[in-house]
């Protein structure tokens, strides 16, 4: 399958989903992860209209920036060391992976001192699993209230990487008490934050995650194909 065949395949399950939780195709935001794939491949998915492209490495970020085209939004998905921040603190569009509070601090102060507001969303370990970042459901309110006091940055929703499963109806239950989640935050926080972005649902469950109200996926895999690691 090409990459415009993909694309066209997964933007129909994006809409059929979206239309099933009252929605459309253009409410959703797919973005495109591109983790291992080469510039020439990313640059023919932008080619074909995708706005948002996502690396979890800030390394393979720097890499690849100069080679692509330059009006898209580049987003941060994987976990982020505070000694990296500086490189990207310009470069990110939204950072999907705020997971601790010495992090959240770190953003804070960089983008002070480049005069930006920087976008973020909070990682939430919906799964409780050891194997993933993020925090835990129970202690998100106390999480977001730490992070009221700085002041460039800007949060915009939160973010999950569900578990690894064969079936993506095993994760309906996860896709739906994030979305509670999300629900509730902003109605405790609203004089504060306002969140219009949840983060989830990859190649193998997307179209449930949007059934239960995701507003963004993160697709690699659905989009180029398998991927390889060297
Ligand atoms: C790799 C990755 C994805 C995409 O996974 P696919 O299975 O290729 O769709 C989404 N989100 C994060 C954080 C990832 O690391």
């Amino acid at each position: 399958m090409s990459i415009k065949e993909n694309y066209d395949y997964v933007k129909n399950k994006v809409k059929e989903a979206a239309i099933k939780s009252g929605r459309k195709l253009e409410d959703i935001t797919i973005l495109g992860v591109t983790k291992t794939i080469d510039t020439d491949r990313i640059n023919e998915l932008i080619a074909l209209g995708i706005k948002d492209i996502g690396e979890n490495k800030v390394q393979e970020l720097l890499e690849k920036y100069p080679e692509i085209d330059q009006n898209i939004n580049w987003h941060i998905i994987g976990h982020l060391q505070t000694n990296k921040i500086k490189y990207i603190i310009e470069k990110s569009y939204l950072i999907h992976s705020v997971d601790s509070i010495k992090l959240a601090k770190e953003i804070d102060r960089l983008a002070n001192q480049n005069g930006v507001i920087v976008d973020v969303l909070i990682q939430i370990n919906i799964g409780n699993e050891d194997s993933k970042f993020g925090i835990k459901s129970e202690d998100a309110y106390d999480f977001v209230k730490s992070l009221l006091d700085f002041k460039n940055i800007r949060i915009r929703g939160l973010m999950t990487i569900a578990p690894f499963v064969e079936e993506a109806e095993n994760n309906r239950e996860h896709f739906r008490n994030m979305r509670k989640l999300f629900i509730d935050i902003n109605n405790n926080f609203n004089d504060n934050i306002c969140m219009d972005i949840l983060s989830m649902g990859m190649s193998i469950d997307y179209q449930v995650a949007i059934e239960e109200g995701s507003t963004l996926v993160r697709i690699g895999q659905g989009l180029f194909g398998r991927r390889t690691y060297n």
